[in-house]
């Protein structure tokens, strides 16, 4: 695996990889890998030959400093994995190399209701700082596959619209959320949970199951489920339940009944100490 710290240098490479008639295609990280990132490089490697993956933990999507300083840097063992899962190359920039101009005017997206809903609500700005630095990593790259994790699941939106937004044809394939044996949805944020915490973080996928059983076989109104849930998850030990939220699986609109007709996604973010972490399920 090559490793470049200038988009000239990837460039270069990327050119000659187009030369010789290579395909490739793009995993976008912020480091402290683990096997759920991996399992994005193994679909990538599914779809084309060269795999690129870069880590960049990015100022721009963090609306709080504090979780941006305790963001984990693995670095040596994230380069480690990378290779072994066969990536290519690595690209590994600095802020400047990525914001040359600064951070103070970079570019605003027109990404409509999706981006202040949900995630958008508890974390303003936390969009744009993602759109900032996917376009600017794909402008760099230009790959013809992007792949992406379930896990993040408004953010798979987004990034949707974003490419819908610059025009460009890239092709998007998502790969579905690896969890621990626990159904602890894997994060590189989870390397901050003691573990008696992780523990607690477990009940975020119990409740989605509960939450899927309940969609497909009983009464209960996704409000009813919702409230249940959040009671749940206070209770074993979470701090906060930023939402709990049953919504239209291509809109994102919360779902007021119990429709099967439309496909119905239960997305949640709740805190335990400092430590945020989000889980979605698709319920049918
Ligand atoms: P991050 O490094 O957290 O920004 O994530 C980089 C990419 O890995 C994003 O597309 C995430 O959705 C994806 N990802 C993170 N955790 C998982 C997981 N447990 N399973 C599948 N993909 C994941």
């Amino acid at each position: 695996m090559i490793i470049f710290k200038t988009a000239t240098a990837i460039q270069a490479y990327l050119i000659s990889c187009k030369l010789k008639g290579q395909t490739y295609g793009f995993v976008p990280t912020m480091g402290a890998i683990h096997e759920g990132h991996l399992t994005l490089v193994q679909k990538c490697r599914q779809e084309v030959p060269i795999v690129v993956a870069s880590i960049f933990v990015n100022p721009t999507q963090f609306n709080d400093a504090a979780d941006y300083e305790k963001y984990p840097i693995t670095l040596e063992q994230d380069i480690f994995l990378l290779e072994q899962a066969g990536c290519s190359a690595l690209f590994l920039p600095t802020i400047s190399e990525m914001y040359p101009k600064g951070i103070a005017n970079l570019p605003q997206y027109s990404l409509g209701n999706m981006a202040t809903m949900l995630e958008g609500v508890h974390r303003p700005g936390h969009f744009q700082g993602v759109c900032q630095v996917v376009d600017k990593l794909l402008q760099i790259i230009n790959p013809e596959v992007l792949v992406l994790g379930q896990k993040d699941y408004q953010q798979c939106m987004i990034i949707n619209k974003l490419l819908e937004l610059t025009n460009k044809k890239i092709n998007i394939v998502i790969a579905p959320t690896q969890r621990e044996e626990s159904g602890l949805a894997m994060s590189s944020r989870n390397l901050r949970l003691s573990d008696s915490q992780k523990t607690i973080a477990t009940h975020i996928y119990r409740n989605l199951a509960w939450l899927r059983n309940q969609w497909n076989t009983s009464s209960l109104l996704p409000h009813q489920m919702e409230s249940i849930v959040t009671k749940q998850l206070l209770e074993v030990g979470f701090t906060s339940v930023d939402y709990i939220s049953i919504c239209n699986a291509i809109t994102l609109q919360p779902l007021a009944t119990n429709s099967q007709s439309v496909r119905a996604v239960a997305l949640v973010a709740a805190t335990i100490g400092e430590v945020r972490l989000i889980d979605n399920l698709l319920l049918d």
